[in-house]
C-alpha cells in the first residue's frame, strides 16, 4: 500500500448510508490511539499506523457489508528467544452490518457480525477488533533470523540422530559440569 495517502480514516460513520451508496474509504488509524491492540503487542515505532482500505455495499439479499483489508507493521516478542520481531500484521474481512444480536443470529456462516447502532459506528473499534484477531498467538522468528537457533540445533532430533554418541563439549551444561569437577 502507498504511504503517500495519509488522511486518518473517520472514526464514527453511518455505516449504512455508507453501504447504501456503495461508499469506498480509505485512511490510516494512529496505532497509539488503540490502546487494546496496544497493550497486547511488544511494541511499535513512534507514528505507527495501521492501513484501512473499506468497502460499504449490499449483497444481493440487501444486507449492508464491509468488507476490506487492513496493515499494521508492529514488534512482537518472539516466543523462541523472547526478543523483539518486526511483524507485518494483515487481515482481509468481510462483515455484515447489525444493529442487534437476533439480526447477527441471522447472517449466513461466512459473514461475521459488526454490531453497530442504528446511524453510527466506531470504524476504529472495528479494525483493533480484527488486528487483535489477526495475532499470532505463537510468533517465531525466521529460523534463521532467530538469536535463538544454536540453541534450537542442540536440541534438534535430527542433529541428535546425525551424531548419536554425545561429547562433552556439545553441551554448555556438561562444560559447566566439568568446571565444577576441576575445583573439588
Ligand atoms: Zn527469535
Amino acid at each position: 500500500m502507498s504511504k503517500a495517502s495519509s488522511a486518518e480514516l473517520p472514526k464514527t460513520v453511518d455505516p449504512y448510508r455508507l453501504a447504501e451508496h456503495n461508499s469506498d474509504l480509505e485512511g490510516e488509524i494512529p496505532v497509539r490511539a488503540l490502546s487494546r491492540f496496544g497493550d497486547a503487542v511488544l511494541g511499535y515505532d513512534e507514528g505507527a499506523v495501521c492501513h484501512v482500505k473499506l468497502q460499504f455495499y449490499m449483497d444481493s439479499e440487501r444486507r449492508r457489508i464491509v468488507s476490506g483489508e487492513l496493515e499494521a507493521q508492529v514488534k512482537l516478542e518472539c516466543q523462541r528467544c523472547m526478543g523483539a520481531m518486526v511483524s507485518l500484521l494483515t487481515s482481509r474481512f468481510v462483515l455484515g452490518l447489525v444493529t442487534s444480536d437476533e439480526q447477527a443470529q441471522r447472517l449466513p456462516k461466512d459473514l461475521e457480525p459488526f454490531l453497530t447502532d442504528d446511524f453510527s459506528a466506531d470504524l476504529w473499534s472495528m479494525v483493533e477488533d480484527e488486528l487483535l484477531l489477526v495475532l499470532p498467538p505463537y510468533p517465531l522468528h525466521e529460523r534463521d533470523e532467530c538469536p535463538a537457533k544454536e540453541d534450537l540445533e542442540a536440541y534438534e532430533p535430527d542433529n541428535a540422530s546425525a551424531e548419536p554418541e554425545k561429547r562433552p563439549g556439545d553441551n554448555p551444561f556438561s562444560v559447566l559440569a566439568g568446571l565444577k569437577n576441576t575445583k573439588h
